[in-house]
């Protein structure tokens, strides 16, 4: 997708911290973080929220958590624990029209969310 931030970021066409990439998803340190451990996790695929999911993606959904578990051990963040957020839609705040889920965590969360 041409305009996409995150389309260009997996292209390299704008600089970013990746953390982890393979032909599927794409991780990389938030820009702006709100915790010591702030990842952003997305499909290589643009797919725009959790609504434009399709029947093929369920590979790549279940790839792409897989993936998150892997980097929660990575950064150490596994034992102490950790939040996943997807912002969706504009109740939510969803800046970027590329899905992509949030890890946050090294620090006690807030609570209760919202
Ligand atoms: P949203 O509000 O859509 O769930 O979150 C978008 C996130 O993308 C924000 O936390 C923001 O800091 C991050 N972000 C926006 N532009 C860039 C960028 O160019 N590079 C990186 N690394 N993160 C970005
Ligand atoms: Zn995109």
């Amino acid at each position: 997708m041409p305009d996409c931030i995150f389309c260009k970021i997996i292209n390299d066409e704008i600089d970013s911290d990746k953390v982890y990439t393979d032909d599927q998803v794409t991780a990389f340190h938030d820009i702006n973080p709100v915790s010591p451990v702030h990842l952003l996790v997305i499909p290589n695929k643009h797919i725009e929220s959790v609504q434009n999911l399709e029947e093929e993606d369920q590979e790549l959904m279940g790839h792409m958590f897989s993936v998150i578990g892997t980097l929660t051990e990575k950064f150490d963040i596994h034992r102490s624990g950790y939040r996943l957020i997807i912002n969706n839609g504009p109740d939510a705040h969803q800046e970027v029209p590329h899905l992509h889920v949030h890890i946050l965590g090294g620090k006690t969360m807030e609570h209760p969310m919202g």
